[in-house]
This record gives structure tokens, C-alpha cells and sequence, in this order.
């Protein structure tokens, strides 16, 4: 009784190793592929490529030493269709067992690839069944075939197939596992099968598939797999939508327009926004001046001007007498970012606060009591503004710059700032263009705007590949243009592996660098390189020293700006036109637009150089063709996502979070927008809203909640 218990709970371990807790879960675990155990042929029919069962009777056996160490046996037809036919079965790991099981004159089943070898047919690693022996008076035993296509699905060590399939087959009798939530909008949609037909046609298959079937059922846009992935990607939505929707019945402090900042602003600006920039800030002022309180992602591509936009938004919220919170990744661009609004709003009678890890006790304690007053303010600052100690009674607008390096907690962190019953205005914004079918996918719960035009005036980058072997050219190039006033970013070899690694490479760089531009430093034929100064920049200086390289370069004092990737996101320095980016091969493609978008803000002729070393892996050609090719954020992201998959472009929000499994919002766009049409309909009715709750619980049970940050 107790050994049951036990190998109960150990199944249930197992089964939890592969996310299986509930019953839908099982009949959720789909199978990977299948084997074809319904029909057997002849041996002789058999022809290299094909998966197939097959049976015969061992003539040979034995264990061969070259070219590696082998167990290879025969089997013959055994005369019941009296063509002498022949198939190698060879196995490079074999237990003495199983050469005992196969001795000569057993019949046998196999399962297997068939190939061509050097003896003509043979299966390498075959699966076999043992019918019965010759020299026994017994007939053979004979096993019935199977009437199904026979499942493999993924599994874990200590899971058999055939514990596995018995578990999935006993869930499919459940009446609650095949219930079909939403076979009203299903039904209608032209193409799909029922629930449960669905899902018993995928984890047992009939035979005799024509090719056409067994194309689509591989390649998952088979009916059956239709259908599962049209729940999926409902499911999704209506998560999402439900979440939305649920937000428009919470509060917010409606933050009406009252011109006055806002327009002194935009007198100040020693530009006009562009009509993209006024359609968002419009976009956006109209949310504010709702009493719910917004979601909002402002998407727009690096460069793009976005920081106006978001400076209009917290003006709006100062003018309201309300305190706003803008937060950046990285203590460089929270500086950058308080810095240009000190400018911008000079003389304004707006109360400007900046808070980071920089500020000496004293300063932070003056600046938290300034937070706590609750008068109306704008603070600026990093991951500093999460922390608990702070506190903003009168929050009413929380802007996240650069998103998706944020988590999901700190953001939570963030809106739980303000001490009223009403909730914050969120705008969060990212130059990491997400595709449409992706927003529409995971940012279901947000509106999202566009900034898809960058201002005028920006000459475009050049890019240019060049192998690492022509270094010496690169370094008399970037010589000559800095001493005729240009200013450059080189960016350090990415290594993920190990910081101290990564930080002695910078260094390295920087000591080449400070040798070839100090005044006695030649080109490779002798011509002498100019005398610059170059400044370095890494993740473990102290914030103050960063600062003053940073302010040095902005200043025009460093010519060459050594730097690890701290640059990557936000930085905006006017007069850098040449980005050097040194093993472009290690950085993924968003990482390479980020940077390649440091420069090209100004009027100068702009140059980015990918220095790559070779031999380039497959991957690493894709991306640097990429980026050679294409300079438009929205593309880059497209491809991005052709050549990685969803999972990293969405950024922080979506760790820890299950992605799609079965879907691909990619792939299945044409589902993707049924399944959020369908969304939508649901929603509208009682019954629907019923049918969601059940369709939510069955897809993402507990996990519905990650999708809810
Ligand atoms: P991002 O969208 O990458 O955050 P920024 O907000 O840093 O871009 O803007 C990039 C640069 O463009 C800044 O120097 C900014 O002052 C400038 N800029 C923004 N809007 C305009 C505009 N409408 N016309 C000209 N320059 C602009
Ligand atoms: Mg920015």
C-alpha cells in the first residue's frame, strides 16, 4: 500500500519536472513526433529515408572493432512473403542482454530509420520487440498491431513513453478534460476542429495519414494543432484583456491639460516635435486626462525623441500639482536625462529632484524628506527611486525609461509609491521596437504608442564591416577624423562570462588606445597618428568617476571614449559620430542598433565600424548582415526575432513568465488576430466572461498572474 504512495508521489515529481501538476496539464503535453507501429512492410519494400516497423528473423549476430566498436545483426524475411530480403540492424551501445535476446533465429519487430549503408539497408539504433524464439516448437507470438499512429512526447529521466502515454490516455476519458470552453467562437471559426476532437487526434493519430496530413501534423498547422493553438493564444488574450478591462474600472487622478508648463516647455525647446511626437504626446495627454489610470508603452526608435515626450507628460503632472517619478536604467543616463531637463526647464517653477546611489547620506536624507512633503515635484533618478524608504504621497505619474530593463517587481514598487487609494499613471518607454504581432501578443494589457519617424536633419550612419586583421587601418582612420573635431565611442569586446575578464579587456583596449594616440604613435607605414586624449568607461568605477569622464567627453575634452556596454542604452551626446564596436560578432542585434544609435545626432557624417574577427558562426553572419543591411529599429527587431525567438526581446517583463508554447505569434499571425477578435467577443457577455475564467484556468492555472504586472 505504502510502495504506492510512493511511486505515486515519485511520478508526480517527475511529472512536475515537465510543469505537469493538473490533469489539463496532461492532456496539454503534446506529443513530439510519432511512430508508425499500425501496418508492417515486408522487408523487402523497404527504402532508405523511411520510418517504418518491420520484422524478421536474426541470421547473423556478432560484435565488430572497426571503424568503432559495434554490435551489427541481420535479419531475414522469413518466408511468408518469400522474397528474400535483408536489413542490418547496428547498435553502437548494446548490453549483453540484449545480444542474448537477439540470437540467432529470433524473430523479431523493429522500428527504426532506414538508411543506406555499406551492406545495403540498414536501421542504426533500431527500437525492438522479441516475438519468440525458432528453436522453440511454439509458433511465434503474435503481437496485434496498433491502430494508432503511436505518440512520443518529451519527457524526463525516469519517465517512460509508456507511463507517460498511460497517465495522458487516462486524462482524455476525463469529461473536464475535453470539455470545449469556448466551442461557440470556436465553431465559428471557419477550419477548426472541436476540443476534444482535437486533442484526442493529436496524442493518438489514425493510421494511413495521407502525406499532405502527415506534413501538416508535423509542421503544426494540422486542424488539430489549429485548434490548440487557437485556445492558446486565447487564452492569452483574454488574460490580458480581462486585466485591461479591470483597469478601467480602478482610479486615477485625472491630470487635465492646464498649458502652462507644458507649452513653456515646448517655447523653450530649441526644436518643434515632430508630427510623430505631437500624435503621441496627444496620445498620451488624453490618457492622463482620464480619471483611470494609464498603461501606456511609448515605443520609438533609438533616437527617436522620446525624452520631450515623456518630459511633457511629467509636466503635466507638475502643473496638476502632483509629483512624477522618471526612472532610467543606468546611473549615466538618469544623470543625462536630469541633466537636459535642468536645462530645459531653467527658471521654470518646477521642483526637480535627483535621486541615485551617488548622493552622500546627507543629500539622500535632504532629498527623501523633499519626496515625503508631498509638494508637487519631478524626480529624476535610477533603481534608487524603488527603494522602500522613499516615499512620494502625491505620485500620480510613474515614467520608466528603457522598460524592458526593468523587472516587473520594481515597477510594482514603483506604483505602490503613492499613499492615496489611487492608482499611478504608468508610461513606460522603450527603443526596443517590438514587432506588432509581438505587442499584440504580450503587451495585450497595454496601449501602446508609436513614435515612427526620428526628427529631421539626422544624416544617416554609414556602416561599415571590417576584419579585425585591418585594425591598424581603423585606428589611423578614427585618429585622423578626431583630430579634424570628431569624437568617437569604442566600444569593448562583449564577454559574458566573467566581469574581471571583460573589465581587463577594457583596460587592454584603453592602453593600446592611450599608446597609439599619446604623439609618438605611427600608422603601420610610418606616418605619425595624432595626439588625442582618450578617457575610459566600465561598469565598476565609482558613480563619481564616471560622471566625470562622461561630462569630459560631452565637453569635448576626451576625443576617444573607451567603453563597456554601459553606454549601450540612452546616452545622447551630440558631437560623437564614429562608434567603433569592437568583436561586433559577440552582440546581439539589438544591442548593435543601440549602440550604432549613440551617433548620427548630429549634423556630422556619421560612421559606425564592426570590427568582427573570423571565423564567423552562422548566427553571428545573420546578425552583422543584418545590421549591415538595415538600419530601421522595426526591421532589426523583425529579424531579431527570425533568428532568436520571442523570448529575449521581451525584455525583463517576461521572466519567469510562460511564453507560448505551442504558438507562435510570428507564425500564426492570422490566428492571432481571430484569437484577439474572439477575445473581445467573449468579453462581452456574461457567459463569455464565464467561458474566459474556465479557458485562463485551464491554459495558465496559477501562472495567470505573471501576466498581470
Ligand atoms: P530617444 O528616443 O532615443 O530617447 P532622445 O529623446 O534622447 O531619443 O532624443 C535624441 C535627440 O534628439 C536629443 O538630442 C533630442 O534633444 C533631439 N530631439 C528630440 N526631438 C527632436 C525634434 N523634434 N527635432 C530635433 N531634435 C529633436
Ligand atoms: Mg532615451
Amino acid at each position: 500500500k505504502d510502495g504506492g504512495k510512493e511511486r505515486g508521489a515519485l511520478l508526480a515529481a517527475r511529472l512536475a519536472r515537465l510543469n505537469i501538476v493538473r490533469e489539463d496539464d496532461l492532456a496539454l503535453h503534446l506529443p513530439l513526433r510519432y511512430e508508425d507501429y499500425t501496418s508492417r512492410v515486408p522487408l523487402a519494400q523497404l527504402h532508405a529515408g523511411m520510418s517504418a516497423c518491420a520484422e524478421g528473423v536474426v541470421t547473423a549476430s556478432g560484435v565488430r572493432y572497426r571503424p568503432r566498436r559495434q554490435w551489427v545483426c541481420a535479419i531475414e524475411s522469413d518466408g511468408e512473403n518469400n522474397i528474400a530480403a535483408l536489413l542490418t540492424l547496428r547498435f553502437f551501445t548494446f548490453y549483453p542482454n540484449q545480444q542474448k535476446a537477439l540470437a540467432i533465429g529470433t524473430r523479431v519487430r523493429v522500428f527504426g530509420e532506414v538508411r543506406e549503408g555499406h551492406f545495403g539497408l540498414e536501421m542504426v539504433h533500431p527500437k525492438f520487440t522479441v516475438l519468440g524464439a525458432a528453436d522453440r516448437e511454439k509458433p511465434f507470438r503474435e503481437m496485434p498491431l496498433s491502430d494508432r499512429l503511436t505518440p512520443i512526447y518529451p519527457t524526463t529521466a525516469g519517465l517512460s513513453q509508456e507511463v507517460l502515454a498511460k497517465q495522458i490516455a487516462r486524462v482524455l476519458q476525463r469529461e473536464t478534460v475535453l470539455r470545449d470552453d469556448v466551442a461557440e467562437v470556436a465553431c465559428r471559426q471557419e477550419g477548426l476542429w472541436g476540443w476534444s476532437r482535437a486533442l484526442r487526434f493529436l496524442h493518438a493519430p489514425p493510421p494511413r495519414l495521407s502525406r499532405e496530413e502527415q506534413a501538416a501534423l508535423s509542421s503544426h498547422i494540422h486542424p488539430a494543432w489549429q485548434r490548440i493553438k487557437f485556445d492558446e493564444l486565447l487564452a492569452q488574450q483574454l488574460s490580458l484583456k480581462q486585466h485591461k478591462a479591470a483597469r478601467a474600472g480602478r482610479r486615477a487622478e485625472a491630470l487635465k491639460p492646464r498649458h502652462v508648463l507644458t507649452e513653456a516647455l515646448l517655447q523653450r525647446l530649441p526644436f518643434t516635435l515632430t508630427q510623430s511626437q505631437q500624435r503621441v504626446w496627444k496620445e498620451i495627454g488624453d490618457d492622463l486626462a482620464l480619471a483611470v489610470p494609464m498603461h501606456r508603452l511609448l515605443q520609438g526608435d533609438v533616437g527617436s525623441g522620446k525624452t520631450v515626450v515623456a518630459a511633457l507628460a511629467a509636466l503635466r503632472a507638475v502643473e496638476n500639482n502632483r509629483q512624477v517619478a522618471l526612472m532610467a536604467p543606468t546611473e549615466i543616463l538618469a544623470e543625462q536625462h536630469y541633466h537636459k531637463l535642468s536645462a530645459w526647464l531653467d527658471g521654470l517653477p518646477v521642483r526637480l529632484v535627483w535621486l541615485s546611489g551617488t548622493l552622500t547620506p546627507a543629500q539622500h536624507k535632504k532629498t527623501l524628506a523633499m519626496l515625503s512633503d508631498g509638494e508637487p515635484a519631478f524626480a529624476i533618478g535610477t533603481h534608487a527611486l524603488f527603494q522602500k524608504e522613499v516615499a512620494m504621497p502625491n505620485l500620480a505619474l510613474a515614467i520608466v525609461d528603457e522598460q524592458h530593463r526593468f523587472g516587473v517587481a520594481q515597477r510594482l514598487a514603483l506604483r505602490d509609491k503613492a499613499a492615496s487609494i489611487e492608482e499611478v499613471h504608468q508610461l513606460m518607454m522603450s527603443a526596443t521596437p517590438i514587432p506588432r504581432t509581438l505587442a499584440m501578443s504580450f503587451y495585450a494589457d497595454l496601449d501602446v504608442s508609436v513614435i515612427d519617424k526620428l526628427p529631421p536633419g539626422r544624416a544617416p550612419v554609414t556602416t561599415r564591416l571590417v576584419n579585425q586583421t585591418r585594425r591598424a587601418e581603423i585606428i589611423a582612420h578614427v585618429g585622423k577624423r578626431c583630430a579634424e573635431g570628431a569624437q568617437t565611442y569604442w566600444v569593448c569586446p562583449l564577454i559574458e562570462e566573467s566581469e574581471k575578464i571583460s573589465l581587463q579587456a577594457a583596460e587592454t583596449l584603453y592602453e593600446e588606445l592611450v599608446a597609439a594616440f599619446s604623439g609618438d604613435g605611427e600608422t603601420a607605414d610610418g606616418a605619425p597618428l595624432p595626439k588625442l586624449n582618450v578617457g575610459l568607461l566600465h561598469g565598476r568605477m565609482k558613480p563619481a568617476d564616471k560622471t566625470a569622464t562622461m561630462d569630459a567627453f560631452v565637453r569635448g575634452d576626451i576625443h576617444i571614449l573607451v567603453a563597456t556596454t554601459v553606454i549601450e542604452v540612452g546616452v545622447d551626446v551630440q558631437n560623437a559620430s564614429i562608434m567603433v564596436i569592437e568583436h561586433a560578432e559577440r552582440f546581439g542585434l539589438a544591442q548593435l542598433h543601440q549602440l550604432r544609435g549613440r551617433v548620427g545626432r548630429g549634423s556630422r557624417q556619421s560612421q559606425c565600424i564592426l570590427l568582427f574577427e573570423t571565423p564567423l558562426g552562422l548566427m553571428a553572419k545573420a546578425r552583422l548582415k543584418v545590421i549591415f543591411e538595415s538600419s530601421d529599429g522595426f526591421e532589426i527587431a523583425r529579424q531579431d526575432l527570425r533568428i532568436r525567438g520571442p523570448g529575449e526581446l521581451l525584455g525583463a517583463r517576461q521572466s519567469g513568465v510562460p511564453l507560448l508554447r505551442f504558438a507562435d505569434p510570428e507564425r500564426d499571425e492570422a490566428l492571432l488576430e481571430r484569437a484577439s477578435h474572439a477575445a473581445d467577443q467573449l468579453l462581452k457577455t456574461k457567459e463569455g466572461e464565464a467561458a474566459a475564467i474556465q479557458l485562463i484556468e485551464r491554459w495558465l492555472g496559477d501562472k495567470a498572474e505573471f501576466f498581470k504586472a
